[in-house]
């Protein structure tokens, strides 16, 4: 029992005790009020009157109270738990007000702690690079993650939208409609349809644990089937190079068993068998090179270069073979490139690379031209020649191994891997290698290779 219902029966007893002790008084007073009933009505209506002023004292304070508390809760209603509950009080009222409050405040601690959980995981499905698609029993889309509405060019309204309207692929439409209907999990690989179209692999699942509803998990794949592609290409391209040398090998190789009296033959087939030889061993040794350099095992061993020296060096070893074509060099090289500090044996293989090409691919009695300069903090080489130059579909990929523009245009002993080594080489020194096509014919490689200090280098 607590204070309010002790109150009122408190006030209850004063009254009845009130009322008996008026009658008391008026009995034992004698002459004021000789009706004995009289005297009864009279201590009665004052009990009564008491208990009454009593009763309605308590009761506008308790009016009060409720009022209050019902502003309490109308304020907690519209969310504003934040101001302190009035003081409830000690009694019956009070104790239901706290327990009533109490369990606002646990609600408001849930409904933090959930958006607390709901930021984080917004947070974690935006930051994923795979996409996640959640469809709820009514097949409305519920979750669309930033990478799943790029992957399937999804509007920025998809939440909430059923999902035969907002997802345009009808093979992820027909899997979500299996699952929702029962179904079991399901894979599905497709490509979308776009300027750069993308392979994508969607994992249709129930959602686990409840079995309503379904998510959808997107992986980008094309970078991997790219990579794959390229591997299995590589793979048959270099099947390919070291087969058409094998096989002349193992065909003379033959010959020259079953009939070695021909002196002369005998020649030619060791000469043949040589030439093959050796293209097969400049293909491994170029693909060993690019393993390396791909490995990132060739590192930068930078030092003081006399890049004029380096130049003539190349020219002197390649004027046989320009000999051989009565190509001649036009060699231009800045004095400031002197003294410049880069990986040598890196910038030698480059240029010897594009000069070796530019003989080979120049017309025959014509020139070549080997220019070196400072440029921006770097030393700029230039190799260009007067050929038929690269058709401009290909320019973008001459770089690439094995890529020959045309089979038939491609010298002999070339591998298909020079170029995609001199792009290595360059990137390794943090520099570029870049070609065009002279107005006036033949191909020009820009190579640009930063040096340390390069930044405080003068121009040429
Ligand atoms: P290759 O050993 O066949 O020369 P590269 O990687 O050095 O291999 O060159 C790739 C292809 O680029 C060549 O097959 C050729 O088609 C083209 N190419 C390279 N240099 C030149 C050039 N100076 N002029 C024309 N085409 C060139």
């Amino acid at each position: 029992m607590r204070y309010d219902t002790r109150r009122t029966l408190l006030f209850t007893s004063i009254g009845v005790m009130a009322a008996a002790l008026a009658f008391v008084w008026l009995v034992l007073s004698g002459g004021a009020v000789g009706d004995p009933l009289v005297a009864v009505a009279l201590g009665g209506g004052l009990g009564l009157l008491v208990a009454a002023v009593a009763a309605t004292a308590i009761a506008a304070r308790f009016r009060a109270r409720a009022l209050a508390i019902a502003d309490v809760g109308r304020r907690y209603a519209l969310g504003d738990l934040s101001r302190p509950g009035p003081d409830y009080g000690d009694d019956e009222l009070g104790l239901a007000a706290r327990a009533l409050d109490a369990a606002a405040h646990e609600q408001e601690r849930r409904i933090v702690t959930l958006a607390r959980d709901r930021a984080r995981m917004q947070a974690i499905l935006a930051s994923m690079v795979e996409g996640v698609l959640a469809v709820d029993h009514s097949g409305r889309l519920q979750i669309v993650n930033e990478a799943a509405r790029r992957m399937l060019r999804l509007d920025g309204d998809a939440v909430g939208r059923p999902y035969v309207e907002a997802l345009r692929h009808p093979g992820i439409v027909e899997h979500i409609g299996r699952l929702l209907a029962g179904g079991s999990p399901e894979t599905l690989e497709f490509s979308t349809s776009r300027d750069v179209p993308r392979d994508l692999v969607a994992r249709v699942a129930p959602v686990a644990g409840t079995g309503r509803g379904v998510t959808v998990v997107l992986h980008d794949v094309t970078d991997l089937r790219r990579t794959d592609q390229i591997r299995r290409d590589f793979v048959a391209n270099v099947s390919h190079e070291l087969r058409t040398p094998l096989t002349a090998i193992r065909g003379y190789a033959d010959a020259l068993v079953d009939d070695s009296d021909d002196a002369e033959s005998r020649q030619r087939f060791l000469a043949i068998i040589q030439r093959h030889a050796t293209r097969m061993e400049r293909l491994v040794k170029d693909l060993l090179r690019l393993a390396l350099l791909d490995a990132g095992k060739e590192a930068l061993d930078c030092a003081v270069v006399d890049v004029p020296a380096l130049v003539a060096g190349v020219v002197d070893d390649l004027g046989p073979a320009a000999a051989a074509r009565r190509v001649r060099f036009d060699v231009a090289v800045s004095p400031a490139t002197r003294g410049v500090r880069i990986d040598a044996a890196k910038a030698h293989d480059i240029l010897r690379n594009l000069v070796d090409n530019a003989i080979a691919y120049t017309r025959e009695d014509d020139i070549v031209q080997v220019r070196g300069a400072i440029e921006h903090g770097a030393l700029h080489l230039v190799v260009r020649d007067h050929g038929p130059g690269i058709p401009p579909e290909d320019l973008g990929r001459v770089f690439e191994r094995f890529y020959r523009v045309d089979k038939s245009r491609g010298r002999p002993g070339g591998t298909g891997l020079g170029l995609a080594i001199v792009r290595h080489l360059a990137e390794v020194h943090g520099g570029t290698v870049a070609v065009t096509n002279e107005p006036d014919g033949g191909a020009r490689f820009d190579v640009r290779l930063p040096f340390d200090g390069g930044d405080a280098a003068p121009g040429a």
